[in-house]
């Protein structure tokens, strides 16, 4: 049912960053797996960062007429280390927009909202959305106190030597 704790560090960990986890977009797999009712397509996502591999996984993907199931498997690393093989399944379910088609939403399958981008962060096991990971945006996370003396700083600069 999710809810509190349900995350793997609770609230000792600090805020992640959204910027830092592996994200799935559901607009990016409904356009290269040409998603639609009655498809069943398998393939190999892989996430570079810097010219290496950060994540791979199988997926498969497949749909009937208003919904469907996104299923995955991947490598995570446990608590101690250790290399574990993750199965999961995400449910899908579309929406229908006033200009006709069908609009496809991963569901969280921690709190039920229809989301369209699904994220986990490296000390995470599983794809949720960003609230029920916690995300923030990295420009969020900064306070105003934190950047104004620098930005000052920096005007101040540009106009002294300007
Ligand atoms: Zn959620």
């Amino acid at each position: 049912m999710g809810g509190y704790g349900s995350t793997r560090w609770g609230n000792h960990r600090r805020k992640a960053l959204i910027e830092e986890a592996t994200r799935l977009d559901i607009s990016f797999l409904v356009h290269e797996s040409g998603l639609r009712p009655g498809s069943d397509k398998h393939s190999r996502l892989v996430w570079m960062r810097d010219g290496h591999v950060r994540n791979s996984m199988r997926i498969g993907l497949c749909a009937q007429e208003r919904t469907g199931v996104l299923r995955m498997s991947y490598i995570a690393l446990g608590w101690g280390g250790d290399r574990l093989d993750i199965d999961d399944s995400i449910e899908l379910v579309t929406t229908v927009p006033h200009f006709g088609g069908l609009r496809w939403w991963f569901r969280c399958p921690e709190c039920g909202r229809r989301v369209t981008k699904l994220y986990m962060p490296y000390w995470a096991l599983h794809f949720r959305c960003r609230l029920c990971h916690g995300l923030v945006y990295e420009s969020s996370q900064n306070s105003r106190h934190d950047e104004h003396p620098l930005n000052r700083w920096l005007r101040r600069g540009c106009r002294r030597l300007g």
